[in-house]
Formats: structure tokens, sequence, C-alpha cells
């Protein structure tokens, strides 16, 4: 196969200005900017000489504190995730009910669909998903259940009939104090697809405006556009979702750039009149950029980890097998969305550090299901109330199966929380509160940290053995020197 990409040649010195790394203090003015529009006065995203980037206390944190919540720059649901979990594409609440959140996932186990762990990529698994978990702890048990629905569990599912399902989802059947877990309304897509739902309006408003409009499927589309577009994400779900990630940056940042373009149009008609210089579409292209422009390191087919069934003898040829799969990938975005003013974002160069960012920095995105909440409020009411709502909510349960507490899991993208550095002793870590009910990173101490202090978390599971871990970290491209490493190197 070629890979050899016409843009890439064609804008070769635009793409190696989109490529080229910021500044120290350019990185230092956009977190700066960051933090205090978040208003999180109490961090600092520092440059420290070879070490990068980092994040610093501006404050002592006690033991179990909140230290950061960071709204993701961009985030998707695993697509086999969103047969179990109907959640706002925006900022992934559940929405809708409790009945419909079970009756939607009995439906589609009815039509034949399978539930999965929603992780069947393998490259996903190195993402910096160790700490985050759904909100409560989970009973050992329940951890290895989630998900993966296997034949036997099949069997030991009661079905439903039909009507009944049908009358859940259309609210015609109303279960025992699940007033009690009200979700937001469902919202559709205002390009009107199928595909994408939305807890409010703003939410539905917000996601058209990032990236949506590009890349929506609905009737509002233009045919042609829709066509390449189910080409495109046909092959992302055959291959890799990451692709669906990569294909909503390139969409933002098109998006961004022609809102840019839009004000400086009003901007020159005011410099005209005051003999100021004009910028280029260029310079808007690079402000558009910007917040990837401080993410990504690699390109995908250079840092994405080898299978264990891939020998190093077979290394080159599998790393030329993955920048085919992303051409390939790019070929088919490019038919959908290409715009002639961002030509440079459909190169291969592009593409490949677009996801090589999420290959080396995301977090799972997790939110604990209320489906989940609501059978255990069930399960702690006091006797007789608990044998009465049981009678009726037990046939539920027993068609749910383990399956009931399958949260909502996808990947995603927190430009904050990417810049903290890793320890095999982390200070904090990833982990969402009951409270946390959308797809924000939620990171708390683990100990007092005082002020100055570098914040840490760790990428990997820090309890396994040195040569473990450090097999593990290989794969961010770094040696471990922590302090802990630092003690136990033979
Ligand atoms: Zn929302
Ligand atoms: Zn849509
Ligand atoms: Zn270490």
């Amino acid at each position: 196969m070629e890979v050899d990409c016409a843009i890439d040649s064609e804008y070769a010195d635009e793409i190696a200005a989109l490529l080229a790394p910021p500044s120290p203090q350019a990185v230092q003015d956009y977190f700066d900017q960051l933090l205090r529009t978040r208003k999180c006065c109490s961090l600092k995203v520092e440059h420290r000489g070879q070490q990068g980037k980092g994040v610093y206390a501006n404050k002592v944190f006690e033991e179990g504190e909140l230290v950061l919540k960071d709204q993701m720059l961009v985030g998707a649901q695993h697509s086999s995730n969103k047969m179990d979990c109907l959640v706002c594409s925006h900022c992934f609440r559940f929405i809708g009910s409790i009945e419909l959140q079970i009756g939607r996932k009995l439906y589609f186990e009815s039509l034949g669909f399978v539930a999965t762990e929603g992780n069947s990529h393998r490259n996903q698994a190195f993402s910096h998903a160790s700490g985050e978990s759904c909100s409560r702890e989970m009973s050992e048990d329940e951890d290895k259940d989630t998900g993966a629905c296997s034949d036997t569990d099949m069997k030991d599912k009661l079905i439903l009939p039909n009507d009944v399902i049908e009358s859940l989802m259309d609210g015609h059947l109303v279960l025992p104090c699940s007033e009690k877990f009200t979700l937001p309304s469902v919202i559709s897509c205002p390009g009107g697809c199928e595909e994408e739902h939305y807890c409010s309006i703003s939410c539905a408003e917000a996601d058209w405006e990032t990236s949506h409009s590009l890349l929506c499927m609905g009737v509002k589309q233009d045919d042609s556009r829709r066509n390449a577009l189910l080409k495109f994400i046909e092959h992302s779900n055959g291959t890799n979702d990451i692709f669906l990630l990569a294909a909503k940056v390139i969409s933002s940042t098109i998006l961004k750039y022609k809102s840019l373009k839009l004000s400086h149009v009003e901007d020159q008609k005011q410099l005209k009149k005051s003999n100021g210089v004009d910028q280029s579409s260029f310079s808007l292209l690079l402000d558009a950029w910007k917040p990837i422009s401080m993410a990504f390191k690699r390109r995908w087919w250079e840092c994405i980890s080898l299978p264990d069934d891939v020998g190093s003898k077979n290394e080159t040829s599998f790393r030329m097998q993955i920048k085919e799969l992303a051409f390939k990938s790019l070929q088919l975005l490019k038919k959908a969305i290409f715009d002639k003013d961002c030509a440079p974002l459909f190169s291969l160069e592009i593409y490949g550090h677009v996801i090589g960012m999420f290959e080396l920095n995301n977090l799972d995105l997790v939110v604990a299901s209320p489906v989940e909440d609501y059978f255990i409020f069930i399960d702690d009411l006091p006797h007789p109330e608990k044998e009465e709502v049981d009678r009726i909510t037990r046939p539920f349960l027993d068609a749910l199966g383990d399956d009931y507490s399958i949260c909502c899991q996808g990947t995603a993208f927190f430009p904050i929380q990417s810049c903290m550095n890793h320890s095999c002793s982390p200070n904090a870590k990833a982990f969402k509160r009951d409270e946390d009910r959308d797809g924000q990173a939620v990171i708390t101490t683990m100990r007092l940290i005082s002020e100055g202090e570098e914040i840490t978390i760790s990428y990997i599971d820090e309890d396994l053995p040195y040569e473990e871990r450090q097999a593990l970290l290989a794969d961010y491209g770094f040696v471990c020197k922590c302090q802990k490493c630092v003690v136990e190197e033979p």
C-alpha cells in the first residue's frame, strides 16, 4: 500500500510549523491561562528543564482532598458501550430514566448485541487507566464481572417478554423508587442523527459547535458527506475507535479556525480603518491548533506498544501496518470533511501525531451507572419494604445479570491531568467520588502535599515489581527514576 501522502509534501513547511514544539514560555502562558479560566489557582503547570512539564501544588493539600476536576479537551464513549449506557455525548452524564437505561440495554440484548468490556483495542489497554475506576470501590467479584457477558452469563439470565421491555423504554412501566434517581431528559442531536444524545440544549449546542456539526450523520448533512462519514466510522469501528477521537480533534480545529477567521474578518474591517497589519490565515490555523500543540509528542506508529504476539523481528512490519491503517483512515476522513484552508491537518504527519497523543496521554473515561445505585438502594431498603419492592424489581435484575452495574466507558484527553507526571509512589490519583457523575477527570490526593511539591499520579499498577513497572513504563517512552525505583533498582 502507498503511504506517501501528497498533502505531506505539498504543505511541508506548514506541517513543520504545526509540529514545532512550543517554547517553554508559550507552554507556560497557555496553561496559566487555562488554569485561570478554570479558576484553578491552587495548581501551577511548570516547565522544568529536563523533566518537561509537570503540575505543582500552589498550596498545601490535605490527604483525600480534591486537587482537580479536569474538563476533557476531546473524548468519546466506546462504540460497544453505547448499547449499555445512554449518556450525554458532551458531558457524559447518564440521561433518560432508570427504566429507559434498563429497557434499552435489554432491548439491544434481545436483538443479539452482546455487552462487552468496551475496551477491545489492545493499544488502549495502555492508556492512563489504572487509577480511575467507578466511583464506589467495587468488590473483587463485581469488578471482574463488569462488562464481558459470556455465553454462560446469557444462559443464567432471565429473558423478559418484549412488551415489558418496550414499556420500560416508552415510560409506561414505572419501577418503584425510581423517582429517587431522576436523570436529565434526553435531548436529540440538532442535526437529526440518532447517534448522539444530550442532557441539555447547552450540551447539544456546545458539541455541535466544537465538533459534531462536521461529523453528524443526520438528515441535515448533505448526502455525499454522510456517505463518506459512514465509511470512515465503519472503518474506525472495525479497526480502532481511536480514529473517532482523532476525527474530533481535526473537526474541532477546523471549526475553531473558522470561528477565528470570522472574527478576524470583523477585526480587519476595523484594522483597515486604522492601517493595521493583516494576520495570515495560517497563523489563525496555528492558533486554533494550539491546545493540541501542547500535547502531542510522537507519531502513533512509532509509540504504539508492540503486542505480545508480535516478536521483535516483526516490529518493522507491524509498525508499517499501523501506519498504513492510519493512512487508510485518514483518506476516509479526508473524503468526508476536507477543508482547503485547513489542508495541512489532513497530512499523515499530523494525523499520526494526533493519534499518538491519544496513545500516550489518555485516561479512560468512566462514569458510574445510576442503575447500579438503584439496585443497591433497593437492596438496602428496610424489611418489609425491601421484600415488597424486590418482588417487582427482581425480574429486571435477573434479566440484567451481572451487567447491571456496567458504567459508561470511553477514552478522553484531559489537558491538565495529562501534564501530571508519573511516580510509582504517587501523591495523587484519578478517582471519582460519589458525586462525580460526568466525564470530567477527578484527581484527589493520597497524602498531604506541601506547597510547591509536584503532584504525581501512577500511569500503571504501582504495586507491581520493579522490572514489570519499568517494562510497562517503557511504553510511555521513559525510564522511571522515582524515589521508589531508585531504592528498588537492582
Ligand atoms: Zn451534557
Ligand atoms: Zn448528530
Ligand atoms: Zn518509579
